[in-house]
């Protein structure tokens, strides 16, 4: 394959724009370097790039294209917004049919506010946590996620029942020391957390399904004893759904698992492949928000025509008849096939799937946590990702993301993968 024009343009975009990328995990850094691919146009479960090769993708964008590339009835909306106005800074009739479809789709959901990022959405419901309980701390889980607002990025201390510690330059001590970080599937450092800082802690903040360090589901009962614990302390609880959200049913994760949270922060999917955030939770505490109550939170480009009409139309296409039980059905059947390819060649993996979606992990233990993600062999992850893009497969830079199916994937398009997988696995270790 020629990449010889993605690496010009890389090229020039190191010239102009930081680090050559829009998103620091777009970089090919964490696979051994290298210019990205840079794509040019996307159609169903297929991208093109400026070279003219064709992918399948399973990076989905990160997430949000779970109906692949250039959806009709998406670009369809989309032209319909472009055609009649993108922006009013008014109150439009689209932004209440979606609120209202988000909340039939989620019961939690008493009331519901559009941001513009998954970033924004949690950052928020911290802050209306914050508001509602009038204490400041935080408890967050190692390896999780959740954007990249200030008091998010925050790392472990070195103990569960030590603060954190700055993750990012940029980040204060001060803001540092409101956070809680203890591994994720484990109750009793978070036990222990509560018992020394409960009467502190406003929100406890957690993905239901991890997607930051590869697909970890809860283990049964970890987020009961979550919710139990936290409200016990007087805590409230926020589930980050920005990739879990109609991404395994047509609803949450909290849906499938049969868990409710107080507040919610949902992102991607629910945009379409748009600009999106929402958030929502129980109304006693989302009248917290401007301008019912004293939390403010705002947006210029807050619940615009075009992300609104898309994310419509996107929770159409996942209403059709046996949308979730085909991708749980193609997710199958190519982690069945990678796990064939890799006991053929006597590669070592784990994989963990939830419907269409899973991570392939290079180790023979189980991946529960952030530290058994973190022990997985990134360098051979590196080699894999490079030998699966050489054939026309794309997956994320990382060993810590997840391959997403969309509903444009077929079965061919999954026989075609697992030979990939398998020249790949048999060219692994040269
Ligand atoms: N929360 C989770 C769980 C995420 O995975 C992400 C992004 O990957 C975010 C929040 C931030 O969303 P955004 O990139 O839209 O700001």
């Amino acid at each position: 394959m020629d990449f010889s024009k993605s690496e010009i343009l890389y090229k020039e975009a190191l010239e102009h724009i930081v680090g050559g990328v829009n998103s620091p995990s777009r970089s090919y850094k964490a696979v051994g370097g290298g210019a990205p691919v840079a794509m040019e146009r996307g159609k169903g479960a297929y991208f093109y790039d400026v070279d003219g090769n064709r992918y399948i993708d399973y990076l989905a964008a990160y997430g949000p294209i779970i109906t692949g590339f250039a959806h009709p009835h998406i670009a369809a909306a989309i032209k319909k917004a472009a055609d009649n106005g993108v922006l009013f800074g008014t109150p439009t009739p689209y932004e209440v049919q979606f609120a209202k479809m988000l909340k039939e789709a989620i019961p939690s959901l008493d009331k519901v506010r559009f941001v513009n990022s998954g970033t924004e959405a949690v950052m928020t419901t911290i802050r209306v946590a914050r508001a509602y309980t009038g204490r400041d701390k935080i408890i967050k889980f190692e390896g999780c996620y959740h954007g990249h607002s200030d008091l998010v990025l925050v790392a472990a201390g070195s103990g569960p029942s030590q603060l954190g510690m700055p993750d990012s330059a940029g980040v204060t001590k001060a803001i540092a020391n409101e956070v809680i970080t203890v591994p994720y599937n484990d109750v009793e450092p978070f036990k222990q957390a509560l018992e020394k800082w409960g009467d502190e802690v406003a929100a406890v903040l957690v993905e239901p399904i991890v997607g930051n360090f590869g697909i970890v589901p809860p283990k049964p009962g970890f987020l009961e004893a979550i919710n139990e614990l936290s409200h016990k302390a007087g805590a409230l609880v926020i589930y980050d759904e920005v990739i879990t959200a109609f991404r395994f049913m047509y609803g949450g994760a909290q849906n499938m698992l049969g868990v409710t949270p107080d507040l919610t922060a949902m992102g991607k999917i629910i945009g379409g492949g748009l600009p999106i955030g929402a958030y929502g939770g129980r109304k006693d505490i989302m009248e917290e928000v401007a301008p019912l109550g004293p939390a403010y939170q705002a947006g210029t480009m807050a619940g615009n025509p075009a992300s609104m009409l898309a994310g419509i139309a996107c929770l159409e296409v996942l209403q059709e008849k046996g949308v979730y039980e085909n991708l749980d059905r193609l997710g199958a059947m190519l982690e069945k096939g990678i796990l064939e390819a890799a006991e053929k060649h006597g590669v070592t993996i784990t994989i963990n799937r939830v419907v269409g979606a899973f991570t392939v992990y290079f180790t023979g233990e189980k991946v529960e946590n952030y530290k058994q993600a973190e022990a997985s062999d990134g360098e051979l992850f590196g080699k894999f990702f490079k030998l699966m893009l050489k054939q026309g497969i794309n997956l994320a830079p990382s060993k810590y993301e997840a391959w997403f199916l969309t509903t444009a994937h077929t079965e061919e398009d999954i026989a075609e993968t697992i030979k990939a997988v398998d020249y790949a696995f048999l060219h692994l270790k040269g």
